[in-house]
């Protein structure tokens, strides 16, 4: 258990790309007033992001003869060299804007303009590491958050929550298909491998990617 008091001072709207999954996004479309394929055109981006893999498994495991040169480029000045095979995340993500902050995050008053319908991950950071630390201000240095105490409350590690959450994602994009899950998705996004941000990707680009699981 972890002592925890949130300051509110949005250093963690600022920094990450937040996804959305599609129980969430409908929630925060009727919270606007919008129809969900409005709100996915104004407010989100693909996001693809890859990590080396073995051929095979369980997983959403794509060829590198589907990743655009371009990106392999990029990945072999990383990595030192081009994985045969990628393990492919293909998700929706919150707009960001230039300064980094999510496109919901108000710095006026405000904060998180669509709280109610934040996403999980939102609602547990910064409990929402894999890596589970004993220390979770070392991970996370900017939430003071956790330098306080909320009375006598004291908060679990529910990290495990949230990736079971996106691994249930994950196993319906393998089974019905990226487009078979969304109804609707941006024309483009981003494209990432590990944490690095390798650039644009346009949807031409992410389908290719994922084509087995289009
Ligand atoms: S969780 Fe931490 S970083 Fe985010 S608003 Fe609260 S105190 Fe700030
Ligand atoms: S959805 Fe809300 S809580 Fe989550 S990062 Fe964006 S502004 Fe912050």
């Amino acid at each position: 258990m972890y002592d925890f008091k949130c300051q509110r001072c949005g250093e963690c709207c600022k920094r990450y790309y937040i996804i959305s999954l599609p129980g969430e996004v409908s929630a925060q479309a009727s919270l606007k007033g919008l129809e969900e394929g409005d709100f996915i055109a104004r407010n989100m981006q693909l996001f693809l992001q890859l990590f080396p893999a073995e051929h095979g498994g369980s997983r959403i495991n794509v060829s590198s003869s589907l990743v655009p040169r371009k990106f392999l480029d990029m990945i072999s000045g990383h990595a030192g060299h081009i994985p045969e095979f990628f393990l492919a995340l293909p998700m929706l993500a919150f707009r960001r804007r230039e300064d980094g902050s999510c496109t919901f995050y108000d710095s006026g008053n405000s904060g998180c303009t669509i709280y109610s319908e934040r996403p999980l991950e939102c609602r547990l950071f910064p409990f929402v590491s894999d890596r589970k630390p004993d220390d979770y201000s070392k991970l996370y240095p900017f939430c003071h958050g956790l330098r306080h105490k909320d009375s006598n409350k004291t908060y679990a590690d529910l990290s495990f929550v949230h990736f079971r959450q996106v691994a249930d994602y994950f196993g319906m994009v393998k089974e019905k298909g990226f487009s078979g899950v969304w109804n609707s998705w941006p024309n483009g996004g981003v494209c990432l491998f590990t944490d690095k941000l390798l650039g644009p990707i346009t949807a031409d680009e992410f389908f290719g990617v994922i084509a087995p699981y289009k």
